[in-house]
């Protein structure tokens, strides 16, 4: 039987080689790019690749810019070299960019929360350990994580899940916030098992939160791992810059896709000005820009986004507290702020502006909580807004020389409780209906720029034998 298989793949493999495959991707934000590069270092030139982008730009969320000589992210501002950030490293690697990688600073592990409009530090060290207000709730957490039973679980709540395993003030206190900073998103609605699927696996087979991060923490070193955040020196839009480079003749720019349709054993992608024939596609497109180009109509998906409302003040150094230099702070949403919490980039990154005497903060605002309460802000008025709570937050008074606003609409998918099973029986009903087309992107299996290029390696990688 195994000799069989083994001559089946040979002779499918031999064909698939005697003709040149045409694949279109759609969309060239990391996802696509990614995903362009592995397939083209997989096939060579037995494989045509094509990206279809509809922007003049791509990179999608990926943005860095610079105002008064100061790097400013739009999106992303940095990737974590554990987990599948190797395989972010080894791509970084492939396109020879390592010698451009930052490493987040030692200050950067001083993070703040917001506990009654005043900042508190969490503990990173044992001074800070011994004034931490929760310290009681975080040993008892240890017992009852300790203590959890292991075995098979239904999916639940990111919220009910957590508080199975550790004590309820450190999920409001912690990872409420935590869970706004990944994914701008709400707790009690989001899927455990879609959000956090390594720790859901691992806590069924180890019962214990602790016990899977030591794990982890054993397996995962290499000698980017002592950051716990990696940028490029000129941002994370290096990486794109450099995929590009590689990706010259792939990449097709101001490429409006309108259409997506089976035609015999082909798929037919419709531009606004013309048809294309492909042997495969693959759709990095967000679903809520994806789902409206199929012929599909009673394929759906309950998958949402989430927005933020992203500002960028730069301040001046002296007005700055010494006591609060660290990597910024969040807010867990029984605070009732709009604000989900902001970043002090010159204190992660300072290699990425070494001569400048400006600090950046990012503010970012809205996610799925409260973006209605920001989304018709002037920007005015979100500036003063901005400011007025930062100045609070900081007990400080803060000279601000300059600003920068960015709206990142239907940004981050937020998967429902359920979500897996859901997927699954969208991905049998696609299957079904248009065999050589696929999804990859941030639809289903996570949403950080690791999990995008880790995805698409696992794509490329297992290409002809999905
Ligand atoms: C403000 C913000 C901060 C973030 N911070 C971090 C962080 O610090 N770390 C981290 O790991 N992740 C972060 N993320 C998440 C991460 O940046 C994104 O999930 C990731 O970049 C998504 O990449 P993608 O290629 O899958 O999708 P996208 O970047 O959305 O790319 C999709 C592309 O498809 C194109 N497109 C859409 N419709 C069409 C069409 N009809 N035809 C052709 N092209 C089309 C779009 O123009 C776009 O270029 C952040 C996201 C945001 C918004």
């Amino acid at each position: 039987m195994r000799y069989l298989d083994k001559t089946y793949a040979f002779v499918t493999n031999l064909v698939f080689f005697m003709e040149t495959k045409r694949v279109i991707i759609l969309g060239a934000g990391i996802s696509g790019l990614s995903l362009a590069w592995f397939l083209k270092q997989k096939f060579k030139d037995k494989l045509k690749v094509s990206i279809l982008e509809k922007e003049a730009r791509a990179g999608g969320w990926i943005k860095s810019v610079r105002k008064r000589s100061v790097l400013l992210e739009k999106g992303p501002r940095g990737f974590r070299p554990k987990g599948k950030g190797e395989a972010t490293l080894a791509l970084c690697k492939q396109l020879g960019i390592e010698d451009k990688i930052v490493f987040a600073s030692p200050l950067s592990k001083k993070r703040f929360i917001l506990h009654k409009k005043s900042l508190v530090p969490l503990p990173h060290d044992f001074f800070s350990f011994l004034n931490f207000p929760f310290k009681g709730a975080l040993l008892s957490s240890l017992i009852k994580d300790l203590g959890a039973a292991k075995g098979q679980r239904e999916d639940l709540s990111v919220k009910d899940f957590f508080n199975g395993q550790i004590s309820e003030v450190l999920v409001k206190k912690l990872v409420d916030p935590f869970f706004s900073g990944i994914y701008a998103g709400d707790i009690q609605k989001s899927s455990a098992e879609s959000c956090f699927p390594g720790l859901f696996q691992d806590v069924q087979k180890n019962g214990s939160f602790f016990k899977s991060f030591r794990k982890k923490e054993k397996e995962q070193k290499n000698r980017f791992s002592t950051a716990p955040l990696l940028s490029f020196k000129d941002g994370m839009e290096q990486l794109v810059e450099s995929l590009k480079e590689g990706l010259s003749e792939e990449l097709e720019l101001n490429k409006n896709v309108v259409g997506v349709s089976g035609e015999d054993e082909k798929i037919k992608v419709l531009l606004e000005e013309e048809e294309l024939l492909a042997d495969y596609v693959v759709s990095t497109l967000p679903l809520p820009h994806l789902l409206p180009l199929l012929d599909e109509e009673e394929i759906a998906l309950s998958l949402k986004y989430s927005s933020l409302r992203v500002l960028s003040l730069l301040i001046e150094r002296e007005s700055f507290p010494k006591r609060l230099q660290g990597f910024g702070y969040l807010i867990p949403s029984e605070e009732g702020v709009e604000l989900l919490g902001t970043v002090f980039d010159s204190f992660v990154f300072p290699a990425q502006d070494p001569k400048s005497s400006l600090i950046k903060a990012t503010l970012m605002f809205g996610g799925s909580r409260h973006f209605e309460r920001v989304k018709k802000l002037s920007e005015d008025e979100l500036f003063l807004k901005g400011v007025e709570l930062l100045n609070k937050h900081l007990k400080a008074n803060l000279k601000v020389v300059d600003r920068e606003f960015f709206t990142a609409k239907e940004a981050i998918a937020q998967y429902p409780v359920g979500y897996k099973k859901e997927k699954e029986r969208f991905l049998d009903e696609m299957k079904n209906k248009m065999p050589n087309f696929f999804i990859q992107g941030t639809s289903f299996n996570g949403v950080a720029v690791n999990d995008c290029v880790f995805n698409s390696r696992h794509f490329a990688e297992n290409f002809l034998t999905l």
